[in-house]
């Protein structure tokens, strides 16, 4: 335990950010991080609990306490060492986890958790400044050889967990670049790419093969993978959007809310503007935009539009807006339900909660408004309120309701593994084996649409079950 009463000399204090005003005016990551001091000071009020709740709310349980002393003892190093015992990346996790390893932790109770995310994202990014994150080549091979297919989280950290094994690992992606929905999804103003491309060259140097613009099921036979590979891990993802079945719905200026994210990446990557947009350029500027789902991909949809100069931003979400305050006595230490505004949200939007889409109104087929409803719930059922309709003036709708599951075209036809209820791959979490004994699953193709830390997770816990099931006993960690 770093200092016994830390917890009672100091209060919480957490990194901040850029003015609203300036940091709109580019895409690049925003966060203020703390000086040494701050951080020590911030790391000493950890309690080190004789049950760390913060331990279990970490979907990688990630050994926080451990970590928090050895910051206050400004053993940086050690530090490194064991947050990356648990999380192959924490310099992901360390920007865009929502935390709940804090919503968990003691110190939540009086609403003072220990700024957990930023301490482990300090530890790694020092990691980095002084060169101590190296390869870590395995010393013998096996043998073996493991196709991944996907490079999102969940990808990145069974391919590096199988190559640190000794596995021969190619990981196969369809895009032209290797991280998935970090990649091409969040925005770089949430996080920054090269922290990707960074993560890469490691992973080379480690013996990680990648085969970009490659999609398995379409360029190269799942078959062919089977031949040619001792087991395959399929990572990915839950790519298909939920669409929005009401009418109107077809025309000029409806879009799906990963378009625009993508398109907007790829330009902050320097493509130009015909690879960026194979659609046409989509862009918010000078327009109305209403953004229809008030989650992660909404409120990345926020952010870029009023990056690019939109003239009004409204994000709309069906479930009526939670408390501001949780009650502790009902949900701690577990994820509590109530109203969370992203740094997105504090640069400009109109939220409205409670609110039914009806109809997609336009003229000569280019959307010019949406027509909607207030709503109210009812044991659980949804209720219209009569003569709430309202009708906002819109020039681009963005679907950001969410992902129904993985797409089924090409690589899951191919491989014709079973599905679950939900249409995402049938694999458990012990084994992580779909019906076919080579081929496993993990991340969201495996648990439906999720988070970057659970992808983290089941990478790792993947790439066990495959070196388990090739070698007949294996020493990768759970
Ligand atoms: C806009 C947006 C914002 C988000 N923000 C956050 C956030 O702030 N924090 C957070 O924790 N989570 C966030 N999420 C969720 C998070 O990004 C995902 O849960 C996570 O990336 C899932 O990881 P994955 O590796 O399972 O899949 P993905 O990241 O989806 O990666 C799957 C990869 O597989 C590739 N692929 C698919 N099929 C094939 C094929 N046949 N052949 C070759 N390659 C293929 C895809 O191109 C993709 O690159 C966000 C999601 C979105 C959409
Ligand atoms: S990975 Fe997420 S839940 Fe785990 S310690 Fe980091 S911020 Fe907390």
């Amino acid at each position: 335990m770093g200092k016994e009463t830390g917890f009672l000399e100091l209060d919480r204090q957490d990194r901040t950010y850029a003015d609203p005003k300036e940091r709109v005016k580019h895409y690049k990551e925003f966060v203020i991080p703390h000086a040494e001091p701050a951080l020590k000071a911030q790391a000493s009020r950890c309690m080190n609990c004789g049950i760390p709740y913060c331990h279990n709310g970490c979907p990688v349980n990630n050994i926080i306490p451990d970590w928090n002393h050895l910051v206050y003892e400004g053993d940086w190093q050690n530090a490194l060492e064991v947050l990356h015992s648990t999380n192959n990346f924490p310099e992901f996790t360390g920007r865009i986890c929502p935390a709940p390893c804090e919503a968990a932790c003691t110190l939540n109770i009086v609403d003072q958790p220990v700024t957990i995310k930023s301490i482990e994202c300090s530890i790694v990014d020092k990691g980095w400044e002084n060169g101590w994150i190296t390869a870590q080549v395995a010393a013998k091979k096996t043998g073996k050889s493991v196709a991944v297919v996907g490079s999102g989280p969940a990808g990145l950290a069974a391919a590096q967990q199988l190559a640190r094994a000794g596995h021969s690992v190619t990981v196969f992606e369809k895009n032209d670049r290797v991280g998935g929905l970090m990649r091409y999804g969040i925005p770089d103003f949430k996080m920054e790419k090269h922290l990707i491309n960074r993560r890469m060259v490691q992973m080379e140097a480690e013996g990680v093969a990648f085969r970009t613009s490659v999609e398995v099921g379409v360029h190269v036979s799942v078959e062919s993978l089977k031949e040619n590979f001792d087991a395959i891990v399929l990572a990915g993802g839950a790519e298909d959007p939920r669409p929005l079945n009401i009418p109107g719905y077809e025309m000029q200026g409806v879009r799906f809310a990963m378009e625009f994210l993508t398109q907007q990446n790829k330009r902050v990557a320097g493509d130009d503007e015909i690879r960026a947009a194979p659609r046409g350029s989509l862009t918010a500027t000078g327009k109305h935009v209403v953004v229809i789902g008030g989650g992660d991909t909404g409120s990345d949809c926020v952010g870029t539009s009023n990056r690019q100069g939109a003239l009004s931003v409204t994000q709309l979400e069906i479930m009526p807006q939670p408390p501001v305050k949780e009650n502790k006595a009902l949900s701690w230490p577990n994820w509590p339900l109530k109203l969370r505004t992203s740094s997105s949200h504090e640069e400009g939007v109109a939220r409205e909660f409670a609110v039914l889409t009806k109809r997609v109104v336009g003229e000569n087929g280019v959307v010019t408004g949406l027509e909607c409803v207030r709503v109210e719930w009812e044991g659980g059922k949804m209720v219209e309120v009569a003569g709430s309709e309202f009708t906002l003036k819109a020039d681009l709708i963005f679907l950001a309701m969410g992902f129904v599951g993985p797409r089924k075209q090409g690589l899951l036809d191919q491989a014709g593994v079973a599905l679950d209820a939900r249409g995402n791959v049938k694999a458990d979490t012990n084994n992580y084996r779909t019906s076919d004994d080579k081929i496993f699953a993990c991340g969201d193709m495996r648990r439906g649409q999720s988070l970057v830390v659970w992808a983290i997770r089941e990478g790792r816990q993947a790439a066990r079950a495959v070196d388990e099931a090739l070698m007949g006993v294996t020493e990768l960690p759970r």
